[in-house]
């Protein structure tokens, strides 16, 4: 059976029976040529006929899993100023790699990345391997990299699929809640050929600029004759939209220890959450526990320091992807001890001019501005 099948009976009008049956081979090449007159100029992608940069194809990929187009553009160039060989990355520390990172969000991507370059580096020799389980095998490779990577880059004709192919596949299957595995099977159907790469990446752009989620422009659609959502006239159902789970919220307390005009920073464990990045110390609030004695609590948990809170500075909203979470800041003093990184991965004291040099959350930097804007004026004289 054609893996362009439907599932149901189409209504007028329906794909041609013949256009099904040999649906893949033409699929293919209209699939080619309309990316050929429409792709979008992008930094990342080779120029028609030129040989993409295995780095510079990886490092677009990670930047492109759950962040914008447009957001990664300047990530992306100002990165390669920063490091523009995988042997740059390779040398470079996590704080530096952070840093870069800083915005971007999600760092655990960054984190992977590094560490898989690094191991690039050190046991391929600086080559990125070109066999797809050897490139899996790397840290934060997973299928759809791997499938972006080998394909694009090596012309290998590894399948993928992301949330646009995953969009596109659904209308030309007219299935509103596809299986990974039939998603994969068709995209394994579609990627042979001499083109592999701009298969994938012309699937990816038709999902992104035509099949969009909502109003498709099917009349601009090359695999129009062949999807049976719009000869159904099911496209805006297709894929069906899950029902959003509740997201949870915590309460965090954070810690905010100020000593001759420097706020005291820790990096965080970096398998924690946001690791190696820069915060002030915090913690989950315990249920019935008071906001000022959570903060206290989250600098002895970080530093094994004691401080009393003194005043209340700000409330720092912030959206994580499984967690809602509300920060909020406390100011203390230090009463006793010398911090000690008992619970992170290290300390600083963190001058205004200076923080810059740190790479810190979004949430994170908007509590290190309410600390300054909040701050008394240092005693003169
Ligand atoms: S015809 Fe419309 S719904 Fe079907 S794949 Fe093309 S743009 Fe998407």
């Amino acid at each position: 059976m054609s893996p362009l099948r439907t599932r149901r009976a189409p209504a007028a009008p329906a794909p041609r029976p013949s256009a099904l049956r040999d649906g893949i081979a033409g699929a293919r090449e209209r699939l080619l040529a309309w990316y050929d007159a429409h792709r979008r100029e992008l930094p990342w992608r080779a120029a028609a006929g030129e040989t993409a940069d295995p780095y510079r194809v990886w490092l677009s990929e990670v930047m492109l899993q759950q962040t914008r187009v447009e957001t990664v553009r300047r990530y992306y160039e100002r990165w390669l100023e920063r490091f523009p060989t995988l042997e740059a990355l390779a040398e470079a520390s996590l704080d530096d790699v952070l840093k870069q990172w800083e915005g971007l969000g999600y760092y655990s991507r960054a984190r992977n990345f590094h560490r898989a370059v690094r191991e690039v580096a050190y046991a391929y020799n600086g080559e990125v391997p070109t066999q797809p389980d050897a490139f899996r095998a790397l840290p934060g490779v997973g299928r759809y990299t791997a499938g972006a990577v080998m394909s694009i880059a090596f012309g290998r004709p590894e399948p993928l699929v992301d949330g646009n192919v995953r969009r596109v596949f659904a209308r030309l299957t007219d299935d509103p809640d596809p299986a990974d595995g039939q998603l994969w099977e068709l995209a394994e159907t579609l990627v042979p050929g001499s083109r592999p790469g701009d298969l994938n990446q012309a699937l990816m752009e038709l999902g992104a600029t035509v099949c969009t989620p909502r109003s498709p422009r099917c009349a601009e659609c090359p695999v129009a004759d062949v999807c049976a959502a719009r000869a159904a006239g099911t496209q805006d159902d297709r894929p069906a939209r899950k029902p959003t789970r509740p997201v949870p919220h915590e309460d965090t307390a954070v810690g905010v220890v100020d000593r001759g005009g420097k706020l005291l920073l820790v990096r965080r464990p970096v398998d924690a959450r946001l690791g190696g990045m820069w915060s002030f110390p915090g913690v989950v609030r315990r249920r019935g526990e008071a906001t000022v004695r959570a903060a206290e609590r989250s600098v002895l948990i970080a530093l094994d320091v004691e401080v009393r809170a003194c005043e209340r500075i700000g409330v720092v909203p912030h959206a994580f992807t499984h967690v809602r979470a509300t920060y909020h800041a406390v100011r203390c003093t230090l009463v006793s001890g010398e911090p000690r990184e008992v619970g992170c991965d290290g300390w600083a004291w963190v001058a205004p001019h200076e923080v810059d040099a740190y790479a810190l959350p979004v949430a994170q930097k908007k509590i290190f501005a309410l600390a300054v804007a909040s701050a008394l004026p240092a005693p003169s004289g």
